[in-house]
């Protein structure tokens, strides 16, 4: 039994608020540094930290049991092997994984080895969809992972080879750039070219571009930067939002290795057109092992002066940015929910208005973008509205990076026009067969063959980016359930709707896998997936019941028609 030392605990978090500062919005990394020297999070460990940073300790222990990367009871094992439960990996053998997984450590997910060595637990979506299955062992990634290599990996573990025998980062397949991966720019440059000109004249650049946020809601970014930048404020905020969650989703994973210098100067040309003197990178928690790159990028950044005060000669103009890591929240993905959780509080969506751009991070205006959007304005900044917008379509303009991922011969990273059809898509990927594709992840919709002839774009079918094809063989109705077993658990609990009804639409898909479940009783549940769009407060909950609807829609006979197995 570990024996804990209350001085020591105290000099320890007194010289962590050295780094994270000493407001509430320091609680979260304080937390995630403390549990990586413990193993978990004491009781008396959340006790001293609620006490130095004046907080209520109720407060912490609520914090620490909404993020699922927390562990406050059992002390998780030298390594925590996390396997990805997404649908992509589902569909390249994640089971059999799993299977292998409990037999040589002799252990069930969710528990530990009895001599402190291994946590066996399932994780939501790694972003390693191409190459499935993918498993996280502490900050280290494994991509097709299968039965026979498991033995081999837990014994290089057991021999603590894994520190040095692996590489953290996995290559991405990259199929197909286009005009934004195949920019030749060097570190600063779109930076320069900003700076060359007026505030109001960048955010006039990046409105003629037509740039709209690539996350996938698609709001325009110029409106959005026009805004928290004629708020009235003594603070500034801009924050990236790295928290790429959306399964099916890994094209951000990509840009943060290889695009870094861009997507910081993205950042600091916002911060340079809205006036903020702070930026964060929100980090997804899966993707700890990005965070040191990250950090050596900012650093030569700030000896190169493109970070710091007065940045390159302007005198004024002073901005820096910070890493902030996730712990394990889906719903932080939605900007207000990461501002809270940047903050220090449980990663719960707020009302809307205001918004962040008025009242955002400690209720300063604050512009929340996706890593692409960044990447995107700052080579407009060099290359011109026009050069950008002579892609896309009219209302979609610019190419968009797509992740592919499941039954196609290519899956990878590519780089299209907004406006290309799913049949097109296809075509590019190999993946020809399908009988369906979800575009737009878990929240997205499902679209069968008799609508391959639509566009993705967002007058049309809009997309963060994530596409999982399924072959024939796929069984949809699995795959509703995958979905819906993903947003049961994502759901921050906040409001009913989304709580307790997408809890009964995976209670009807159950039925329904055990043929119980009748068509009159099938259509009450789609009546139940309408009131959960409508009245659920954010956007995870707004859009939580669209594959269920569109695979029930696109896919009612296979799924009426199916011979329970039991039957
Ligand atoms: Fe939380 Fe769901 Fe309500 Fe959003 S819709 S606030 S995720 S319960």
């Amino acid at each position: 039994m570990q024996v804990l030392d209350r001085v020591k605990i105290n000099q320890e978090i007194s010289d962590l608020k050295k780094t994270y500062g000493d407001d509430r919005s320091a609680l979260l990394p304080i937390l995630q540094e403390l549990q990586e020297k413990y193993g978990y999070l004491p009781n008396l460990v959340m006790q001293e930290t609620a006490h130095a940073l004046g907080i209520h300790p109720v407060e912490v222990e609520s914090v620490a049991s909404f993020y699922s990367f927390f562990r406050r009871k059992e002390k998780q094992g030298k390594y925590v092997l996390r396997l990805c439960q997404t649908i992509s990996c589902d569909l390249s053998g994640k089971a059999k994984v799993a299977r292998q997984l409990e037999n040589e450590l002799g252990i069930k997910f969710g528990e530990t080895t009895k001599d402190g060595m291994f946590t066996l637990e399932y994780t939501n979506c790694l972003g390693m969809c191409d190459q499935g299955p993918a498993l996280l062992i502490n900050d280290r990634l494994f991509a097709r992972v299968t039965p026979e290599k498991v033995p081999q990996i837990i014994a290089d573990c057991r021999r603590d080879f894994i520190k040095s025998e692996f590489p953290k980062v996995v290559p991405s397949d990259v199929r197909k750039s286009g005009p934004i991966l195949s920019h030749d720019l060097k570190p600063g440059e779109g930076l320069k070219a900003a700076l060359k000109n007026t505030r109001s004249g960048v955010i006039g650049l990046i409105r003629e571009s037509g740039l709209k946020g690539r996350g996938g809601a698609g709001f325009p970014t110029a409106v959005k930067w026009q805004l928290a930048g004629a708020a009235q404020s003594a603070k500034k905020f801009v924050v990236c939002n790295a928290d790429e969650g959306e399964p099916g989703t890994f094209k951000d994973r990509y840009l943060l290795f290889n695009h870094t210098e861009m997507i910081f100067d993205g950042m600091t040309i916002a911060a340079y057109a809205i006036g903020a003197d702070k930026g964060f990178v929100y980090l997804r928690g899966e993707y700890l092992y990005l965070k040191k790159h990250l950090q050596e990028i900012l650093e030569k950044r700030r000896q190169n002066n493109l970070l710091g005060e007065n940045i390159l000669g302007k005198e004024g103009f002073n901005f820096d940015i910070e890493i902030r890591m996730g712990s394990g929240a889906y719903v932080c993905g939605e900007e207000t929910a990461l501002i809270e959780s940047l903050e220090g509080y449980r990663g719960e969506p707020r009302n809307r208005p205001p918004f962040p751009v008025d009242t955002g991070f400690q209720n300063h205006p604050t512009i929340v973008n996706n890593v692409e959007t960044f990447l995107d304005a700052a080579l407009i900044c060099v290359k011109g509205a026009k050069w950008f917008n002579e892609h896309g379509t009219e209302k979609s303009s610019g190419t968009k990076l797509f992740s592919v991922s499941g039954d196609c011969e290519k899956p990878g990273i590519y780089e299209l026009p907004f406006g290309i059809t799913i049949e097109q898509l296809l075509k590019e990927v190999k993946g020809e067969n399908a009988k369906a594709v979800q575009i737009g992840g878990a929240s997205g919709r499902c679209v069968a063959r008799k609508d391959f002839n639509r566009t993705i774009a967002f007058e049309d079918i809009s997309s963060g980016g994530s596409i999982i094809v399924f072959g024939p063989q796929v069984d949809m109705l699995e795959v509703a359930i995958n979905f819906m077993e993903f947003f049961v658990e994502e759901s921050c609990g906040q409001c009913t709707p989304c709580r307790e009804g997408n809890v009964k639409l995976l209670e009807g898909l159950k039925l329904l896998e055990e043929g119980r479940c009748s068509a009159s009783y099938l259509n009450e549940l789609m009546r139940l997936a309408e009131t959960i769009q409508l009245a659920s407060k954010c956007g995870l909950g707004q859009s939580s019941p669209n594959a269920f609807v569109s695979i029930i829609e696109n896919f009612k006979s296979e799924i009426l028609g199916r011979v329970p197995e039991k039957a």
